[in-house]
């Protein structure tokens, strides 16, 4: 098969870009070595967060208004091409300060808020047991100091999007490779990706590796580096959905599946490539869902086990910038990767970003903070 568009990585950045370009008219290569249970993507929560106003100015605040425009179409595309439900609903955020730093955190947002248009409401405690009486009989309610709602907040079930997306892609004559990259490089004005067991060439390659981009392009004078950040994640089951939207109580929250599933996330570790759980971490996420979830779960105090728990490298960019677009010097290699916590809520914007510059079209976001080449050359310990 004539192959257009090499992607090495198959998590929701790669395969959302491969989608777009598969729908462009693109017959796409993926490869993966399918090791989804380490893979970020797979491991997520699924949380969409509301989008940044209209007046917000950064290139990454315009990203995630472009992606949150997007995601319900994508939905309903995918729907449609696969017949497969992706679980997307913007069921709205409600943000809890229980701690001093976290409320005055919360009050001094208010004004960029309001400056940028972002759209959020203060509640009162009354204003929200009136929606979800439930959180009176929760341990952390009584130490509640500051409530806002965002109702652009939304959800899907990342495995079943990651899902969908590999079915459209077939579906449009694109393929999903199961091997490991092994090598990258230019010959004869073509890209040849070589991998554990074949060689596959294209007019372009575009690295969507996650945590273990910096690995495979190293050598292309990428200066930006990004690195694994480990998140754990605690499942529950419960008969019923517990509450009707994302509760966030600073990095942690609680995601509510329609079907009775409670997600419980996340911690934020450096541990290197080290993709399993421990006990502090899971430890910190029961004491979190014990003190959110309302007392008639509990018995003595305490929750029952969940059904299951994991964890996921996400990848961060040494700079907080994702790293994306053509790679100088190496027409036709392009890098998508380093989106740390939102790659899921970005990735239709980058797909859309990526796939422009690969037809080298002037992208509708301006991504120039985020080409790869910015940032220190060589490692991150400073010169002596
Ligand atoms: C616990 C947790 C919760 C999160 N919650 C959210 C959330 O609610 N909302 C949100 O927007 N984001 C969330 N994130 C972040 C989000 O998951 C990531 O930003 C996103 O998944 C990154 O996608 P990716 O495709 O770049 O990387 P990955 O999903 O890691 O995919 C990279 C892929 O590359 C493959 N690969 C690597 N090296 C090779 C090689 N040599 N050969 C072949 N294949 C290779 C891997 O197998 C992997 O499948 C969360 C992350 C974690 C860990």
């Amino acid at each position: 098969m004539r192959v257009d568009l090499i992607v090495i990585g198959g998590g929701v950045v790669g395969l959302s870009i491969a989608w777009e370009a598969a729908r462009r008219g693109a017959r796409v290569r993926i490869i993966d070595h399918a090791n989804v249970d380490k893979q970020a993507s797979w491991a997520g929560a699924g949380i969409i967060p509301a989008p940044p106003g209209p007046r917000a100015s950064q290139p990454l605040e315009h990203l995630a208004r472009r992606a949150a425009q997007a995601h319900q179409s994508w939905a309903d595309m995918l729907r449609d091409h696969t017949g497969l439900d992706t679980g997307y609903q913007r069921c709205g955020g409600l943000f809890i300060a229980d701690q001093p730093g976290e409320a005055a955190s919360l009050a001094a947002s208010r004004w960029v808020w309001e400056e940028e248009g972002f759209e959020f409401q203060r509640w009162d405690n009354a204003k929200a047991l009136g929606q979800a009486p439930q959180l009176g009989t929760c341990p952390g309610w009584s130490d509640v100091r500051t409530l806002i709602w965002t109702p652009g907040e939304a959800q899907l079930r990342n495995p079943r999007h990651l899902q969908a997306l590999r079915l459209a892609i077939t579906r449009l004559g694109s393929e999903v490779l199961e091997e490991a990259v092994r090598d990258i490089a230019q010959v004869d004005g073509q890209w040849q990706v070589r991998t554990s067991r074949s060689a596959h060439t294209a007019a372009s390659v575009c690295v969507a590796a996650g945590a273990w981009t910096g690995a495979l392009i190293g050598r292309f004078g990428i200066a930006t580096e990004v690195v694994p950040v480990r998140g754990q994640m605690l499942l529950h089951r419960f008969d019923r959905p517990i509450y009707p939207f994302v509760l966030n109580v600073g990095s942690r929250y609680l995601v509510s599946r329609a079907d009775g599933h409670l997600l419980v996330g996340s911690t934020e570790e450096e541990a290197g490539f080290d993709a399993r759980t421990t006990e502090e971490g899971l430890r910190g996420l029961e004491e979190f869902a014990t003190r959110w979830l309302p007392q008639e779960l509990q018995q003595g105090g305490r929750l029952p086990p969940p059904i299951a728990s994991w964890a996921g490298l996400r990848p961060a960019s040494i700079d907080g910038f994702p790293v994306m677009g053509p790679v100088a010097e190496h027409e036709g290699l392009f890098v998508a990767a380093g989106h740390f916590r939102a790659g899921l809520t970005l990735s239709p914007a980058i797909a859309e970003v990526i796939v422009d510059m690969l037809e080298q079209k002037q992208p509708a976001v301006d991504v120039r903070a985020f080409r790869p080449e910015r940032g220190w050359k060589g490692s991150l310990t400073p010169p002596n």
